[in-house]
Formats: structure tokens, C-alpha cells, sequence
């Protein structure tokens, strides 16, 4: 019997870039939360892999090994799968989408081989079978891997591996993203100053949307005065979110922005303004926060 999964967008509501390591990796300091939109992916066992792409954000998402589905599911040796991904997340655009795929693939390939208390560590899938305790290397396909299997808020820190938690209020957003990719390698290498301020010791507990936001307000992303140089489309983007939200910032190596309303309703609105105003740009409305729930694997 196959298996649904959905595969939320990431968001990096904060992300300082706090250093660079010998072999090239990068440190940071990152809070995540996920967004109830994304990409949703039916697994089956198979004689032979196969990844099929299908849906509005199809073109140009690889079908072979370097889909990150496909790379996922070759850590699981001896077994294969048919997976057919329903991609409704713009590619390399910041929010994550090949990783939350892959880590997507891994929950229901899991669940149809009956793995069970699965759990990252340190960039580590493990999880038990009924021959014993079971381990992947998910760092080894992206950093934002280990932090997509389980799709809710959480401290980054290290090159990805370090995941704490976090509790948080949700907060009504607005997704953005302009039509343009921006590649991560090139965003990094016009990034003037590796060694930033990490984020503050301690991850304070908010009692609303608009005590977070406040907090937010006073928190980074390093990663955007690069990419609006690289791409000045990204700073029209956040000029308009500004207009309608509390709050703007962009999410990863973008182009994809995200504008933060304290009142869903206005979000909501904002969500409405901004795609009427920009018919070409992709627009979408969410709560962010934990998406655990929404992520789980069902039966087709
Ligand atoms: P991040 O926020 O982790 O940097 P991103 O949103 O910028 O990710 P992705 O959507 O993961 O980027 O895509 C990056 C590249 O990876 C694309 O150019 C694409 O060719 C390739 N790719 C591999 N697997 C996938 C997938 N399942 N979906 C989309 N792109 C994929």
C-alpha cells in the first residue's frame, strides 16, 4: 500500500552566518520553523528507483539521482522505491524544498519498512528495526536535511547538525517568492563577512505573535544583503511585504521572503494585496510553526 507524505517549507526566521570551517562548511546560528504549504509525495516499494515530478513547480526538478528523494532513499541499501513528488514549492528558492522532500521520502519509506522511533542526533537518522538500531547520514545530503525530518520550530547551530527545539506562538505569514532562483554558492561568496554575531545565548519564551516578532525584529538573516545585490528584485519584495506586515525578512539564500502579521487576518489580506499587485510573483498565506502533525506519513 503506497504512502502520502507532505513535505512542509522551511522558513529561516533568523540566520547568522558565524563562521566558515577548513573544509569549506558553514557555521550558523539559524531558528526554523515550518509552513503548512509545500509538496506532497506518494512512496511505494519497487523493483527499481524511480522518481516521477508532477505538479505546477515541475520544470527543471531533476528525475534521476540528483533528486534529493532519489539520493535519500540510496542511504536505505537493498531497498528501493517508486516516489511521485508533487512539487508545489519553487525550486532553490530558499525555503528548503529539496531537503524537506528528501527528509519526506525517508518518513514514508520508513514507515512502509516498519522502522520505528526514529530520531535525528547530530546529523544522524537512527531508528529500530527488528534487526537491530539503524543509522543514515542525512548531513550528508544538504544541512538543512536533519532539521526537515521532524517539521517543527528549532535552534540551528554548527553546519546543521545541532538541533534544539523551540517553543513558539504560531505567526500568520506570508510567503513570497519572485520568480527569480538565486544560487546558494554565489550568495555565499558575495557575502563580505563570514564571522557574524551568532544569535542571543538564550531563545526567550513569547507570549504572543507580536512578542516574537518584536524579538525577530532585532535578529538577522546575513545571507540578504547579498542576494538583494545579486538579485535587487528580493529588496522589491521586501519593500512590499513591509508595507503590508509587521515584519519582513528573507528565508535561506532566498530569493523566497516572508512577511509576519501579529493578527492572521491581516496576513491573510497582506497575502491578498501583494498577489494582486504582483500576479507574476508566487504568494501564500500560512501559520508558521510546527507542522509535525500535517507531516505525518498515511496510507494512499
Ligand atoms: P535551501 O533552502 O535548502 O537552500 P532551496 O529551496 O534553495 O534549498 P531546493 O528547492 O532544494 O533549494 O533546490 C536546489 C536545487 O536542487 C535545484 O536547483 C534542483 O535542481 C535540485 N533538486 C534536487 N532535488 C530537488 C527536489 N526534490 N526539489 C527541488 N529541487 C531539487
Amino acid at each position: 500500500m503506497p504512502i502520502e507524505v507532505f513535505a512542509p517549507a522551511k522558513v529561516n526566521l533568523t540566520l547568522h552566518i558565524t563562521g566558515q570551517r577548513a573544509d569549506g562548511y558553514h557555521l550558523l546560528d539559524s531558528l526554523i520553523a515550518f509552513a503548512p504549504v509545500g509538496d506532497q509525495l506518494r512512496v511505494a516499494t519497487s523493483s527499481a528507483m524511480a522518481v516521477s515530478v508532477i505538479g505546477p513547480e515541475a520544470a527543471g526538478v531533476p528525475t534521476d539521482h540528483r533528486n534529493l528523494v532519489w539520493r535519500a532513499l540510496d542511504l536505505m541499501q537493498g531497498a528501493r522505491f517508486a516516489v511521485t513528488l508533487d512539487k508545489h514549492l519553487p525550486a532553490a528558492s530558499g525555503i528548503g524544498g529539496g531537503s524537506s522532500d528528501a527528509a519526506a521520502a525517508l518518513r514514508g519509506a520508513f514507515a512502509l519498512a516498519g522502522h520505528k522511533d526514529a530520531h535525528v542526533t547530530r546529523g544522524l537518522l537512527r531508528s529500530e528495526t527488528s534487526g537491530g538500531s539503524y543509522d543514515l547520514n542525512l548531513l550528508a545530503l544538504g544541512a538543512d536535511v536533519p532539521m526537515c525530518y521532524h517539521p517543527r520550530p528549532v535552534r540551528v547551530q554548527g553546519i546543521g547538525e545541532d538541533i534544539t527545539p523551540v517553543s513558539m506562538p504560531p505567526l500568520p505569514a506570508i510567503l513570497v517568492n519572485p520568480r527569480v532562483e538565486v544560487s546558494t554558492p554565489q550568495v555565499f561568496q558575495a557575502l563580505t563577512t563570514k564571522t557574524n554575531a551568532p544569535g542571543p545565548q538564550t531563545i526567550p519564551h513569547w507570549q504572543d505573535a507580536a512578542q516574537m516578532i518584536a524579538w525577530l525584529a532585532e535578529q538577522r538573516n546575513d545571507l540578504e544583503p547579498p542576494a538583494v545585490s545579486l538579485q535587487p528584485v528580493i529588496g522589491q519584495v521586501l519593500a512590499s511585504l513591509r508595507e503590508h506586515c509587521d515584519f519582513a525578512r528573507m528565508s535561506g539564500s532566498g530569493a523566497t521572503c516572508f512577511g509576519l502579521c501579529a493578527n492572521p487576518e491581516r496576513a491573510r489580506e497582506a497575502a491578498a494585496l501583494v498577489a494582486a499587485a504582483h500576479p507574476d510573483w508566487w504568494v501564500r498565506f500560512g501559520m508558521l510553526g510546527d507542522q509535525t502533525a500535517l507531516s505525518a506519513p498515511r496510507t494512499a
